[in-house]
């Protein structure tokens, strides 16, 4: 699933091509056809849900949420293709006089109304933007008030704070010298903003890399220890250690050297 840093990376290529033009929009799949022309005003993230606002000419304002999910994607294309977007799997197709972003296959692709937003299931419980200048100390408060749970099922509980998916925890964990598992009330206040400073910072850096990379120096998609099981670890040579956590049963990989186990 893409992380924060994919998302920003699209509103990026998206941003200049839609914002503070007329667009055509097009969006097959909705049961009321989508209101066309609009103004694109803004494209913005928020964790891994990209949002653009939009100024209909004979409606009130909305916003286009669209989450891309595994299979979803954006395309630019420039000129704007004549004739109306082809393809079963188009979801959003954006025309202005210049471009045409399609976005295909995303499982999200809705409007909200104004003011919907902060009330929306699942973008009205988001955590601040990480990408964004946080106050880790608020982000460790909110911690906090959440059951104590492994620390890399909190990373990615996007109600604390949002953008990071499984690579970035896994990578975050690592680089903080903390082991995946540890549950969080082992951790010190300290501890906890670093590691999410540590994410923070993985995300920020990868948004303008088209292969996401961890360690420094290293050539494109090289991370420290995601997807490296039976391998050793970069720093000491220790061979990592992997397990499955959470809910979701997602795969974390650590170094039992670098990141030893805390015990109670
Ligand atoms: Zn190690």
């Amino acid at each position: 699933m893409p992380e924060g840093d994919t998302i920003h990376r699209h509103a990026r290529r998206l941003g200049p091509v839609l914002v503070g033009r007329r667009a055509e929009l097009v969006m097959p799949r909705l049961v009321t056809p989508a209101p066309s022309p609009v103004e694109v005003r803004g494209v913005r993230v928020h964790g891994k849900h990209l949002l653009v606002d939009l100024d209909p000419d004979e409606a009130d304002p909305v916003v286009l949420h669209v989450h891309l999910g595994m299979p979803g994607r954006w395309d630019v294309t420039r000129p704007a293709p004549p004739g109306p977007p082809r393809g079963r799997d188009v979801r959003i197709a954006l025309t202005t006089s210049e471009a045409r972003a399609t976005c295909r296959k995303a499982p999200v692709a809705e409007l909200l109304e104004p003011g919907r937003e902060t009330r929306h299931r699942v973008l009205g419980r988001l955590g601040p933007d990480l990408a964004d200048d946080v106050d880790l100390d608020a982000v460790v408060r909110r911690l906090r008030d959440r059951p104590v749970r492994p620390l890399h099922v909190t990373l990615l509980d996007q109600s604390v704070a949002a953008g990071l998916g499984n690579v970035l925890a896994v990578e975050a964990c690592h680089v903080a010298g903390l082991d995946p598992r540890t549950p969080t009330d082992l951790l010190t206040d300290d501890e906890l903003r670093d590691v999410y400073a540590r994410g923070r910072r993985e995300l920020v850096a990868n948004i303008d890399r088209v292969r996401r990379t961890t360690v420094p120096g290293a050539r494109p998609g090289e991370l420290w220890v995601y997807g490296r099981d039976g391998r050793t670890c970069r720093r000491c040579g220790t061979p990592l250690a992997s397990t499955a956590l959470g809910g979701n049963a997602r795969h974390v990989a650590w170094c039992p050297s670098c990141q030893p186990p805390r015990t109670r």
